[in-house]
């Protein structure tokens, strides 16, 4: 077959990343950190106003590492995290030496919920151990419950950090993702709304947390002629030519949003009128997603046996990419001996739903593809 595969979400350049590379390659600026990565941070700071200050970095991994961090994650402690996303949330604990507890998710938004965090709380302090910190997750562009959870977050005083890796642009009650909780995290891997190739960002309120985070991201350097280093650092730091791509994506982010929201709109209608096939979409005017994935939830009872999985070996014959969603963490091999609060609200999410693609470069051409072939299938299930 011939047809041009339709990804999942694939990077999108935009022709003015160029500029800014030949500007890097003219200065002579082919380097990890450094006034072209300052320039880029400053972009962002820019966009998200609000006083935030940015600390570019290498991964949004490592951003999520530098982040607990700076909250004083030490070995030992435990780190409550939402179980309904990618590992990248969780590694980064163990990375640390310290453990994750992991909570489900409610229906609103996927993302984490405030009655099972309350309930992890609770039942960590009676054991003994009250939590360092807690990750939430803007999962795939939709904001968490931000009132509900900082309010948990705050009456316990845990700190807040939130994985806004997918949510670059997203808001909640008109504040950027990213600068919901105490530290915030932004991925710009390949796949994400922009990409700098692979990089992230550390979201931060104070200059003192900033000067931490770059000491600890260029190897611990004390102030001294000669290297001396009296703790453990990493290189973690942006590199200059990642950071002039991102110049150039910023330029566009909001033509991106617009891209992903017009895609989510594409199935929204698409779907309308489907028996048991859902698309997620914000609870109310409080949410505005990014929409980086448009997702669906599919009621195999009432779809006539119509499954996620039937659905998605479909469009693969089409040389469509669809995905399953995150398996919850406290599902995977590598995480299940540690603890889990909540029922099944994330394991049932991961049972029946689908990431559709979601591109800001599905044109009309490939939205037309997806849209016949989904009617094919539709049909023969009898949904229509
Ligand atoms: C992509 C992603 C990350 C990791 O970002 P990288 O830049 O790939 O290291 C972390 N969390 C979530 C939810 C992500 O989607």
């Amino acid at each position: 077959m011939n047809l041009d595969r339709i990804f999942l979400s694939e990077s999108h350049p935009c022709g003015k990343e160029l500029h800014y590379v030949q500007q890097a390659l003219e200065a002579k600026a082919i380097t990890s950190g450094g006034n072209v990565v300052r320039d880029f941070e400053e972009d962002l700071e820019c966009y998200l106003g609000n006083n935030v200050i940015v600390n570019a970095t290498n991964s949004g991994t490592s951003a999520i590492h530098l982040g607990l961090l700076l909250l004083g994650v030490q070995p030992g402690d435990e780190v409550i995290c939402q179980s309904m996303t990618f590992s990248a949330s969780v590694n980064p604990i163990l990375y640390i030496g310290a453990s994750p507890v992991f909570v489900d998710s409610e229906l609103d938004t996927w993302n984490m919920c405030p009655i099972a965090l309350e309930e992890a709380i609770q039942d960590r302090i009676s054991k003994g151990k009250k939590p360092k910190c807690i990750i939430v997750v803007d999962l795939y562009g939709m904001p968490y419950q931000a009132d509900k959870i900082n309010e948990v977050a705050n009456k316990y005083g845990i700190a807040v950090l939130e994985d806004s890796a997918e949510a670059l642009g997203s808001r909640y009650k008109g504040v950027p993702c990213g600068t919901l909780g105490d530290i915030g995290v932004f991925s710009f891997n390949g796949n994400k709304i922009i990409t700098t190739s692979s990089g992230g960002a550390l979201l931060l309120s104070d200059a003192s947390q900033k000067e931490r985070a770059a000491f600890l991201a260029t190897q611990a350097r004390d102030a001294a002629p000669y290297y001396q280093h009296t703790e453990v650092g990493y290189n973690y730091a942006m590199s200059s030519i990642a950071a002039a791509v991102g110049r150039g994506q910023l330029e566009v982010l909001n033509s991106r949003i617009q891209s992903r929201r017009n895609n989510h709109s594409f199935y929204k209608e698409l779907f309308l009128g489907v028996k048991g096939i859902s698309v997620f979409t914000e609870p109310n005017a409080d949410f505005f997603s990014n929409y980086w994935l448009t997702t669906i939830l599919i009621d195999s009872e009432i779809t006539n046996g119509l499954t996620p999985e039937i659905f998605r070996l479909f469009l693969e014959e089409f040389n469509i990419e669809a995905r399953p969603l995150w398996k919850p963490m406290h599902l995977q091999p590598v995480f299940e001996k540690y603890p889990y609060y909540g029922g099944v609200i994330a394991a049932t999410l991961f049972e029946q739903g689908l990431c559709l693609p979601s591109s800001s470069t599905l044109g009309e051409e490939k939205k037309a593809r997806i849209k016949e072939k989904c009617m094919i299938l539709l049909d023969k299930y009898n949904c229509l």
